[in-house]
């Protein structure tokens, strides 16, 4: 800091305030070194200081001017109880943003570092990110990107790229970055005495990344909020969130690892997201991970693809081995691994578990249009105190990259997807259930919070319940709303009355519920219902059963009684085995998990989620085409049925439950990006004399993807035939046909199973 406050002079650092990693001595030190200057606090002051145009830092106690915002501190007593000695540290707030520029219409987005004491990654490349763009501000040098242009967007968006100088993105964005975990941090600082390692905990001994108040099932022996770290942060969070107009526009969460198969594990978040918001998602998670690719230091990775034969393609983050409902059940010996700096998928698909609770959720979810959470490689208990040069370079460029990435993206993500809408083709419908999840109904909200299941939190005070009102219905009111044929809405009894009324759609989904209540009360003839159900499918009709709806494959006479079964499974997937299907069309290489569950308030374990998959042999046997199995029953595939088909979606809009704790509520559905390009594919259809008719141009496969090349070889292979030409070419063709399914085949053996 150049003297300031006792600071040893920038030249020293390379001119900087936070030097680069290669002459950095250590981590950034929270504590005071001997002679009492702050390395972190007095750090941030000269930066203000340098850069008052660019930059704020403030303590959350001084913005609340409240004392007890702050850490729980050494004595281990929270900030907010009587008996604290109020030693809490005080937590930071870097704001960056150009002052001259007046605040309204500018972009917010929120950053938590290092939340777990001992992954300094985020901080480290926090400080240098705000650094950076303030000086270049400052001097009118340097550029960000959203994004490099080095991968083809799973989004089926060709994306366009915007560059930005500092200044300029200053000007239109308003970002604040925030360690809240100073107490883990504090205590392995080299100035700390007794010194020892960083702690991922607070002094309470809390994970503070389990604290937010997410909807869905809660584990009962947490208390969100309870840490006055969190409660001040979300309040935080909120604040700014309301002067955003209802959101941010982006919110993430940067934590490390200890190993990983990827440098950089970007984790999508669990939220009840419809197709654009998923988009959305997927191209911030596409154009952060472009972006990391080109930057960090690849050694590392190559050193892991030549130790381990993998490649460069993506992975499923995960024990080599097939996964039952209690863990592996066999192992795969040809699982490589991916080893691209940066690697995107769900928490479960990247880390092998998932929880509730996480800052990154809840910022994606209830605070801001965006959001993410970021896993940094060896940037755990190893090397926790050791400055290793190379790792700590790439953890902080990692660092910046998803900083600055997020930063200029969002000037443009609510214009990318703003137009987006899904054709189907013809005219999908629903059979609608009028049933809700409801805390207001007679069994009130089924399982209270706390342990004993009595509303008593683990600390004996009692637990607020909030009201909720879930129906997985929503899904296609949500969806409806972005589809050129919105869903059409049909009721039980009047397909049982007569079959003519399915003549409206050319697609239909039974969600869950095979047969549901009617919704103006009247009875239902059950054989009627199904018998009409089978004969439109029959006259060309496109029949989507999920969950447990793939039960009405016995109703409607097409596998035997006991065929169809009831899976548990720890968050429903599906082993995808033909990545050429058109059910699956437009899937990344990885996909596998389908819904994220404990929104819905399933529990987190093994058996905790509902699917429901129909025997192998049994589907086979009635001419099914599998798709994706799981644990051996087929939960993704297609029937050919009179001129018609039914489609299976084991897993995709369960009921949402009130079985465990869910103190915050519940979502209404909770579809991965990969499952809801399946709900997409599987109505995207055109019956011939049902529905309506699909424009011209239409063709029921997502453009660009290995199902499309497929259905395009498939009907070059047609034309051949009936035209007699010359077979060559059409064995040709079907060569080349068999070297792109063994080109995805080696991708998914990369992936795993
Ligand atoms: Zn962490």
């Amino acid at each position: 800091t150049n003297g300031f406050n006792g600071g040893p002079p920038l030249a020293l650092c390379g001119n900087r305030i936070f030097p680069e990693a290669a002459i950095a001595r250590s981590y950034v030190q929270y504590a005071a070194d001997p002679t009492g200057f702050r390395e972190y606090a007095d750090g941030l002051l000269y930066l203000e200081q340098l850069y008052p145009r660019w930059v704020d830092v403030f303590t959350l106690d001084e913005h609340f001017t409240d004392p007890k915002a702050v850490t729980a501190g050494p004595d281990g007593v929270r900030s907010y109880e009587e008996t604290d000695s109020g030693d809490g540290r005080q937590i930071w707030v870097i704001r960056l943003t150009d002052k001259q520029v007046p605040d309204a219409g500018k972009k917010k987005l929120f950053f938590s570092l290092s939340v777990h004491g001992n992954e300094r990654g985020g901080l480290e490349g926090g400080l240098r990110a705000a650094e950076d763009l303030a000086m270049e501000a400052e001097a009118g040098t340097g550029e960000v990107s959203d994004g490099i242009p080095n991968y083809e967007s799973a989004t089926g968006n060709d994306p366009t790229f915007h560059t930005y100088s500092p200044a300029e993105l200053l000007g239109r964005t308003d970002t604040y970055l925030v360690d809240f975990n100073i107490d883990g941090w504090e205590v392995g600082d080299h100035y700390t005495v007794p010194t020892s390692v960083y702690d991922r905990t607070n002094a309470m001994n809390t994970d503070l990344n389990r604290q937010m108040p997410t909807k869905g099932s809660i584990n009962v022996t947490r208390n969100p909020l309870k840490e006055s770290e969190m409660a001040y942060g979300t309040r935080f969070m909120h604040e700014l969130a309301e002067k955003a107009g209802g959101l941010m526009s982006y919110g993430a969460d940067i934590h490390g690892e200890l190993t990983s198969r990827a440098y950089v594990d970007i984790m999508y978040p669990a939220g009840q997201f419809d197709s654009i918001e998923h988009r959305r998602l997927m191209a911030i998670a596409e154009r952060t991970k472009s972006v990391i690719d080109a930057t960090l230091y690849a050694g590392i990775q190559d050193e892991i693809e030549n130790s381990t034969g993998g490649n460069e393609s993506e992975g499923v983050e995960e024990v080599p081995c097939h996964m039952g409902p209690v863990g592996c059940i066999d192992t795969i010996p040809t699982n490589t691994i991916p080893t691209k700096p940066a690697h995107w998928a769900t928490v479960w698909d990247t880390l092998g578990y998932t929880d509730t609770g996480f800052i990154g959720d809840y910022l994606a979810t209830d605070v801001a249009v965006t959001g993410m959470d970021y896993e940094i490689f060896l940037n755990h208990t190893v090397p926790d105190k050791v400055w290793n040069v190379y790792l700590q370079e790439n953890h902080i460029n990692a660092s910046r990259g998803i900083i600055k990435t997020a930063m200029a993206y969002s000037l443009h993500q609510d214009e990318e997807f703003a137009a987006f809408r899904l054709e189907t083709g013809g005219q999908a419908g629903y059979v609608y259930d009028p049933a809700v999840v409801t805390d207001t109904d007679a069994n009130g909200p089924g399982e209270l919070p706390g342990p004993e299941g009595d509303g008593i939190g683990e600390d004996g005070l009692p637990v607020k319940q909030a009201s909720y009102s879930a129906t997985r219905m929503r899904y296609f009111t949500d969806a409806g709303e972005l589809m050129t044929k919105p869903f059409v809405k049909l009721l039980p009894t009047d397909i049982a009355r007569s079959s003519a009324v399915l003549d409206r759609v050319d697609s239909l989904v039974l969600a869950d519920v095979p047969l549901p209540r009617d919704a103006r009360g009247r009875s239902v003839d059950r054989a009627a219902y199904f018998r009409n159900l089978k004969a439109w499918v029959e006259r060309g009709g496109n029949l989507v059963l999920t969950d447990r709806a793939l039960h009405a494959l016995v109703d409607l006479g097409l596998v035997e009684d006991g065929a169809v079964e009831d899976l548990e499974v720890y968050q429903p997937y599906s082993d995808i085995s033909d990545f050429t299907d058109p059910l699956v069309a437009g899937l990344r290489a990885n996909a596998r998990q389908l819904v994220e569950a404990a929104i819905l308030g399933y529990g987190i374990g093994g058996t905790a989620s509902p699917m429901t998959g129909v025997s192998e042999e049994a589907f086979t046997g009635a001419g099914g085409v599998v798709v994706g199995t799981t644990t051996g029953a087929v939960t993704l595939g297609r029937l050919a049925v009179g001129k018609g088909r039914v489609q299976v979606v084991g897993g995709a809009l369960p009921t949402p439950t009130e079985d465990n704790d869910h103190r915050f509520g519940l979502r209404d559905y909770g579809l991965t990006y990969s499952g809801l390009y399946v709900m997409e594919n599987a109505v995207t259809y055109d019956a011939p004399g049902l529905g309506a008719a699909a424009p011209t141009g239409f063709s029921p496969v997502r453009p660009g993807t290995a199902a499309a090349d497929a259905a395009a070889a498939a009907a070059r292979g047609r034309t051949l035939a009936a035209t007699g030409a010359d077979l060559t070419l059409a064995v040709v063709g079907a060569l080349l046909m068999l070297g792109a399914v063994a080109s995805r085949r080696r991708g998914r053996a990369a992936r795993r199973a």
